[in-house]
């Protein structure tokens, strides 16, 4: 260990950005297991690892590091997994420059961080190929139920963690993949459809039911999975696009980035697409505005360009250092032709179908009260751009779930996100909890995994306590 004196920080190999702008498959390749040793040992081995501090599942990442350095593979996997439900996941999309990475102590003194993310990724990668990920063998059946509306990450590690303690566990989706955004959000350049895929896999060969393309609230009542079960966890992500505003802004050629992206996520599962075969969301030969500069607004002009648009060109209203998303995902989007504008947000647009954005150029004005500078227009610099598909990246909002279900009782913020407690995810019904962004607002796949593992928890000490008082 301690090798970072001497060993430079090397993340795994690229594939040159003339050729993956060409296909949807990761861009990343593997360590080989000499490197991914070399890299591990670069560890300094903190007393007081700060890696582990600012991760959300607060991973052993040390020991494994220490592990793999060791090349005792097997170990580091258990360590790995022992607090991470999908590690190969986290290890891929994490945005680890602000999470474990990003603290590392030897990149606060200069050195470049450990490569944690891709160590993590390859750990479990060898895993999976070694045959050591295994489905779940439960010990002792229960005969409670909990089920699950929301087959995304923080529904999954609900679903998995309650079906290791034995319990009976159903997991609804509207979707007809498992899997939430991992599936149908995020694109296979980031993250392959195989490796989601696999884990569904498992957690069906773990016994966890899995009933798709039920839209709760329209096909099956939430008082009806209520009824049928002894606990409910809602992780129902969220899904509402925050709108355009201005003069043109319904025109056709104006789409949502949630449609756009799951249309081109199933193209990559071998699907008929109607809205791509008949070009209203498909980006090949055309002139594409991205609006937006959060990880959304990346994963769409990254597909546009694999698309085959003419151009691709993403609006911002702040600039390159005060964007949300992330600054590889700029650098990488940059690398394969996106252009950015930076410090422009539409106006209105032109043309029923849209033929082009009008533009006005912003500066960042004095801090908000939360220190953040605010856009200002900068007025006579507007300018027209030429754009025959439109994509609104500008995040998203929940949907309102206590009227679409028809449950007052389910209290929620004045974000219309529900109402949980922050440790145990408990909502205002008795036996019902949530997790993840419907929870959070959009947020992260790693949080949303500890809040689907923290729920268990408590969803597991509420149906002991159930069964106490009927036993007595
Ligand atoms: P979701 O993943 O949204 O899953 C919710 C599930 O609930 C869906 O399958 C949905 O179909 C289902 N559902 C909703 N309503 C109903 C209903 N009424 N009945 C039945 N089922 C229902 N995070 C990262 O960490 N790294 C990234 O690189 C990253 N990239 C992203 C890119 C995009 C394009 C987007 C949109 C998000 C990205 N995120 C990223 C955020 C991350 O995907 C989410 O924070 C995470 O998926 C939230 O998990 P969840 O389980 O709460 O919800
Ligand atoms: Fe880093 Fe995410 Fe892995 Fe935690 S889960 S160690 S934040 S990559
Ligand atoms: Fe190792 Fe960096 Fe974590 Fe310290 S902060 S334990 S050097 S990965």
């Amino acid at each position: 260990m301690l090798k970072f004196v001497n060993i430079e920080r090397d993340m795994p190999s690229k594939r040159d950005a003339n050729l993956r702008n060409k296909d949807f498959n990761e861009i990343y390749a593997e360590y080989a297991d000499a490197k991914a040793k070399e890299q591990a040992s670069r560890c300094s081995q903190c007393g007081v690892p700060y890696c582990q501090a600012h991760c959300p599942l607060h991973n052993n990442i040390p020991d494994w590091l220490r592990m793999t350095a060791m090349g005792r593979l097997e170990e580091a996997y258990a360590i790995s997994q022992a607090t991470n439900t999908f590690p190969e996941i986290c290890g891929r999309i994490c945005p680890q420059d602000r999470l474990c990475e990003g603290n590392c102590v030897i990149e606060q003194s200069g050195h470049g961080t450990v490569t944690i993310g891709s160590v993590e990724k390859y750990i479990t990668d060898t895993a999976w190929e070694n045959g050591w990920v295994k489905p779940i063998s439960v010990m002792a059946e229960r005969d409670q139920s909990v089920g699950v509306i929301g087959a995304g990450p923080g529904g999954l590690a609900a679903a998995d963690m309650l079906r290791r303690a034995g319990l009976q566990v159903t997991v609804y989706d509207r979707y007809d993949r498992a899997g939430g955004l991992l599936t149908y959000g995020i694109p296979g350049f980031k993250l392959e459809k195989d490796v989601v895929m696999r884990r569904i896999d498992q957690l069906e060969q773990s016994g966890v039911e899995f009933v798709m393309n039920c839209n709760v609230g329209e096909d099956l009542s939430f008082d009806a999975i209520r009824g049928k079960h002894d606990a409910v966890v809602i992780a129902t992500g969220v899904y509402k696009t925050r709108d355009l505003e201005g003069p043109g802004a319904d025109a056709d050629g104006i789409v949502r980035a949630i449609d756009y992206l799951t249309v081109s996520n199933k193209l990559s599962f071998g699907d008929e697409v109607p809205e791509y075969e008949d070009g209203s969301l498909n980006a090949k030969g055309k002139k594409v505005v991205v609006i937006g500069g959060g990880d959304t607004a990346m994963d769409c002009v990254r597909t546009a360009i694999r698309q085959g648009a003419e151009s691709v060109k993403c609006l911002y209203r702040r600039d390159r250092a005060n964007m949300p998303g992330s600054q590889r995902e700029v650098q990488n989007a940059e690398e394969e032709g996106v252009i950015f504008e930076w410090l422009a947000a539409p106006k209105g647009f032109a043309g029923d179908p849209v033929n082009a954005v009008q533009v006005q150029k912003m500066r960042l004005g004095a801090p908000d009260a939360s220190g953040r500078q605010s856009p200002e227009v900068i007025e006579g610099a507007d300018y027209n751009e030429a754009a025959d598909l439109v994509i609104k990246a500008l995040g998203f909002e929940p949907e309102d779930l206590p009227k679409l279900w028809g449950v007052d009782g389910l209290e929620v913020t004045r974000w219309g996100t529900v109402k949980a407690e922050f440790k145990t995810g408990k909502t205002s019904l008795d036996g019902v909890f949530a997790v993840g962004d419907i929870v959070r607002g959009a947020s992260l796949v790693v949080w949303a995994i500890k809040d689907g593992r923290d729920c268990a928890d408590a969803v597991l000490t509420y149906l002991n306590e159930a069964r106490a008082v009927a036993a007595e």
